[in-house]
């Protein structure tokens, strides 16, 4: 199995990497560019949007994480790291921190509130549900949570929340044109898959069950193939 790089700038990447060592895979602590290139696939953690982004721009990192996105490597961002994957946010009083994007997506940062309004719920995730019957649904543990407000054609929905209509605004924001009407909607996106990106808004490497990770990794699996394949009909023709 190819090695799982884990962006440790910041934030839960310890549990990742626990997850991961449960399942019988090594994770690798990325903190400098150069190290992106011995990790097949990269994990991005929770923890805070803007240190983190800090840290990563002080270490010269975008650059680096930008083009690993772009060589369609599969990525996983939890919580911030879906944050930090998204092509754009909202809910930050100014221009807020740099991105790496790639999921186009419009991610509504601490959508569920301030930290002690972080919460726990059951969420109904089909793809999660195994061949032999296992169950589709997934305790999700939603910390100071962002939510994804918009998603373009392409990227697939894998998980939503219902948002009762008194809950469906909480800003951390005063900016009037920032407040966005999810007045209409009753519910609001916490988990999708781009072709390459996994995104999550909540944190699965915080709980005993590991079927996230085993999905990012079957994902990364798939990807790695198709990408060898390709490979192998260039070489052929
Ligand atoms: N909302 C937080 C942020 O802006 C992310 C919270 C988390 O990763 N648990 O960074």
């Amino acid at each position: 199995m190819a090695l799982v790089g884990v962006l440790a700038l910041q934030g839960s990447f310890n549990e990742h990497i626990a997850a991961l060592r449960r399942l019988g895979v090594k994770g690798v602590e990325i903190r400098k560019p150069e190290q992106l290139q011995n990790v097949a696939s990269l994990i991005i953690p929770g923890g805070e949007s803007t240190t983190m982004a800090k840290l990563a721009e002080y270490h010269n990192l975008f650059p680096a994480l930008r083009e690993f996105v772009k060589m369609r490597r599969p990525v996983w961002g939890t919580c911030a790291g879906l944050i930090f994957l998204a092509n754009k946010t909202t809910g930050q009083k100014t221009g807020g921190q740099e991105l790496i994007g790639g999921l186009d997506c419009t991610v509504h940062r601490n959508f569920f509130g301030s930290q002690i309004q972080s919460f726990e719920a059951e969420l109904s995730v089909p793809e999660l549900a195994s061949k032999e019957g296992g169950p589709e649904t997934f305790r999700g543990v939603f910390i100071r949570a962002p939510a994804i407000l918009e998603a373009g054609p392409e990227v697939q929905v894998l998980a939503d929340y219902p948002v009762p209509s008194k809950q469906l605004w909480h800003s951390d924001s005063s900016v009037e044109d920032q407040k966005v009407s999810v007045e209409v909607e009753s519910k609001v996106i916490v988990a999708v898959r781009q072709g390459n990106i996994l995104a999550t808004a909540f944190h699965p490497e915080l709980t005993a069950d590991t079927r996230w990770h085993s999905y990012f990794l079957k994902m990364a699996n798939d990807t790695g193939e198709e990408a060898s394949s390709s490979l192998v009909s260039v070489h052929v023709n």
